[in-house]
Parts: C-alpha cells; sequence; structure tokens
C-alpha cells in the first residue's frame, strides 16, 4: 500500500470535509500535510484538532491571525496566510497529494502551484482550468503533474476511459461523451417562476449536498457549461463531441459512447466521497463510507434535453469556449460576480445569464497567451459585470 501525505486547499468546504471523511476511514493509507480554508478559522481550528497537519493556512491574514491564537497549544501545526502560504503548501515536496478544492476563480494559484510541483492533483476546482484552459494543460504535461478529475461527471468520464487514451479519446474509439446534469432545483419551473427564486430555494439541490456557489451554478445550468469548458479541456475533446442529458436522479455520472455503438456508464449515489475515493486511492479502489447504490429502490431512470432558453448560462459557456482566448476567464469572473450578488439578494436570479452575457460583450477579448493575461482579465471582467449590475439595479 502507498502511503500518501495530503494538503487539502479548501479544507472547510463541502468537497474538503468529504475528503477528510475519506481520509479518516484509511489512517495507515493517509495522513494530512495541510489543510486550507478562506475566512472560517474556527472551522479550520476544529480540523487541525484531529488532523493534525504539518502546516493550517488561512487565505486571509486576520483570520490566520486569530486561528494561530486557537493553535496556540498545538506547537506543531504551522500557520501561515495569504496567496503565498496556500501555494508554499500546494507544493511543498513534503505531500505529494493536492486536492483542490478552493471555490472559484482564487483557486487558480494555489491549483496551479500544485501542478507546477508535479503533483497528483485532485481537481474539483473547474474555475480554475475553465480559466486559463490550455496554459493550465500545458502546465500538466510540462511538470508531469497527474491531474485526476473529480468533478463527479469529469471522473465518471475517466472511470470510462482507457487509461493510455485520456487525452485521446477519438484514439480510443470515442464518438461522444454523454455528460449528465441533474437539472437543478428550478428543472420544473416555468420562465415566470424563475424571476422570484430565492437564494435559499437555489441552493436546495434535490440530489447533492454543496457549497452555495456551485448550487446557484447547478440551478442556473452555468455548472454545466462550466463543465463542458472543463470536459473539452481534460479529454482534449470539442463541445460538438459533447452532448448534455438531463437526468434527474443523478445516479448515472457521465457517460461515453464508443464507435461499435457500446456506452460505458458511471453510475453511483450522489455522493462525493466515491469520486474523491477514487482519485486519491486511483488505480486502486477504497471504501468511500458510501451507501450501496439500491437499483430496485431508484426504479427508473429519466433522460431530458436542457432547455436553453430558460437557462441560457449553458449555452453562453459554450460560446466563451469557441470564442476562446480569455473569454472563458470572463465568462468565469462574471458568473461569480453575478452569483455573489445574487446570494445577498442583490440581483435576480434570472439577471445572472444577463449580467454574464453584457460583461462578455463590454471585454475584449485577448489572445489566453500568459497567466498574468488571464489574471489581469478576470480582475477587469469582474470591475465590468458589477458596473453591469449597477446598471441593472438602478
Ligand atoms: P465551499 O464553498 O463549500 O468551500 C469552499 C472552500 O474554499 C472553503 O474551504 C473556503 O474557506 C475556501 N475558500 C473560499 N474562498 C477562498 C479564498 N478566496 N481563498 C482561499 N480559500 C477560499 O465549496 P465546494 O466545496 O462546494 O466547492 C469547491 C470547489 O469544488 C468549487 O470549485 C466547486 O465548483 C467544485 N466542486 C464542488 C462539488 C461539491 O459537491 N461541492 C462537486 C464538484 C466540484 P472558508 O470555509 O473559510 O470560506
Amino acid at each position: 500500500m502507498v502511503h500518501r501525505a495530503v494538503t487539502v486547499l479548501g479544507a472547510t468546504g463541502s468537497v474538503g470535509l468529504s475528503t477528510l471523511d475519506v481520509i479518516r476511514r484509511h489512517p495507515k493509507r493517509f495522513s494530512v500535510y495541510a489543510l486550507t480554508a478562506g475566512t472560517r478559522s474556527e472551522e479550520l481550528a476544529a480540523l487541525c484538532r484531529e488532523f493534525h497537519p504539518k502546516f493550517a493556512v488561512m487565505a486571509d491574514p486576520t483570520a490566520a491571525q486569530k486561528l494561530a491564537g486557537l493553535l496556540a497549544d498545538l506547537p506543531d501545526v504551522t500557520v501561515l496566510s495569504g496567496e503565498s502560504g496556500l501555494c508554499e503548501v500546494a507544493s511543498a515536496p513534503e505531500a505529494c497529494t493536492v486536492v483542490a478544492a478552493i471555490v472559484g476563480a482564487a483557486g487558480l494559484g494555489p491549483t496551479l502551484a500544485a501542478v507546477r510541483a508535479g503533483k497528483r492533483v485532485l481537481l474539483a476546482n473547474k474555475e480554475a482550468l475553465v480559466m486559463s484552459g490550455k496554459l493550465f494543460m500545458d502546465a500538466v504535461a510540462v511538470s508531469g503533474a497527474e491531474l485526476l478529475p473529480i468533478d463527479s461527471e469529469h471522473n465518471a468520464i475517466f472511470q470510462c476511459l482507457p487509461a493510455e487514451k485520456i487525452r485521446d479519446p477519438e484514439g480510443a474509439g470515442i464518438t461522444r461523451i454523454l455528460l449528465t446534469a441533474s437539472g437543478g432545483p428550478f428543472r420544473e419551473h416555468s420562465a415566470e417562476d424563475l424571476l422570484s427564486v430565492t437564494p435559499a430555494q437555489a441552493c436546495a439541490h434535490p440530489n447533492w449536498s454543496m457549497g452555495r456557489k456551485i448550487s446557484v451554478d447547478s440551478a442556473t445550468l452555468m455548472n454545466k457549461g462550466l463543465e463542458l469548458i472543463e470536459a473539452c479541456w481534460l479529454f482534449n475533446t470539442t463541445p460538438d463531441r459533447i452532448e448534455v442529458h438531463v437526468h434527474p436522479e443523478s445516479i448515472i455520472h457521465s457517460m461515453v459512447e464508443y464507435a461499435d455503438g457500446s456506452v460505458l456508464a458511471q453510475l453511483g449515489s450522489p455522493d462525493m466521497r466515491t469520486p474523491i475515493a477514487n482519485g486519491l486511492a486511483w488505480p486502486e479502489r477504497i471504501d468511500a463510507g458510501v451507501a450501496p447504490l439500491d437499483l430496485f429502490a431508484i426504479g427508473r431512470f429519466h433522460f431530458e434535453r436542457p432547455d436553453l432558453l430558460r437557462f441560457p448560462c449553458l449555452r453562453l459557456a459554450a460560446e466563451a469556449f469557441e470564442v476562446g482566448g480569455t473569454a472563458p476567464a470572463v465568462l468565469n469572473a462574471a458568473n461569480e460576480v453575478a452569483v455573489d450578488e445574487f446570494l445577498k439578494g442583490n440581483l435576480a436570479f434570472t439577471d445572472i445569464p444577463v449580467v454574464i452575457e453584457r460583461t462578455l460583450s463590454a471585454t475584449p477579448v485577448a489572445p489566453a497567451d500568459s497567466f498574468d493575461v488571464i489574471f489581469a482579465k478576470n480582475t477587469e471582467a469582474r470591475q465590468r459585470a458589477r458596473e453591469q449590475i449597477a446598471l441593472l439595479t438602478v
């Protein structure tokens, strides 16, 4: 059995806690090298008391000071802060595995640090890949990092592909990727009903328990749009070879169609511990603590096409990928700002795609030829998205 020291970026979040639950079940196989969070120092302190990492990092310096006080009786845990602290633990030689589970664009720098250091990187932070696409995959190729998708759909596709053909689906005889989507909590809402939905309703996902930002993305179908782009980069394919299937049961996590008509699928309960355990132990299989699937209880599977009129975010994401350059980074930035304002009660749900579309129109596309360009566009697009929101809410 290989022993793995693990750094969990975003340890206090939904994916971070699921990761730590898998690690907790396998104390001989995994140890925790570093845990990180954004601002919630008390939650991170509690995790440090259980997992005894060498490093604990808060992105926010004030929260880091508070964490240092909370851990004063644990001198073996060193507290760091800021992006530099996150990048330091993501690239430290002592940890071979990094779980990239920070939410949003804030995850790009630390995830990239792990990639550049040649780690096994379990990628949940899809925004990092959406923003930087080819640059990110080139960095993986240069460093020899082992990039394992733990987004459930991409992990399913990964499991359905021959290991040596992950980046060559055509060479593997693959004709289509069938990307499944739950449809979110508003799948059956009319366009009129969508006008008045609340953040609490948007965050109440029917099948998955997730952080607030991805829950809203799931409700708008932007999550599927980000995942479409993510799949194109991970599996070296194009949107015309990916078909989104709304599958409200969320049991089939995605499928791969081969030239001979075979369709391979990965099924499981909607529980992130399955793809996380798959990535942590790959190529071995370990207990994830997930209840066995009871297909008799589920009974039936349903499939429908996504409705791009009620849920335009999926279309916007596909278009941004086609435009290329910095357009996906702008899409992502505008979405993050709009979702944040929706969650604060300052923007209507149906205005999220409006803000994204107007921000894309207002932000000139540049070639995505360096990470500096990506970071600068991210900042510029956030400003432009705020301007669009101000115009909509006067
Ligand atoms: P959560 O909101 O639950 O957790 C986010 C984590 O990131 C927390 O640890 C948070 O710390 C930390 N964080 C937030 N802002 C910053 C920042 N500026 N700098 C550093 N750390 C920060 O998110 P999820 O776990 O739901 O999602 C994480 C990522 O995984 C997202 O990219 C999401 O799209 C992806 N994903 C999530 C799935 C899920 O089931 N939840 C499924 C597939 C992918 P703090 O607690 O202090 O705020």
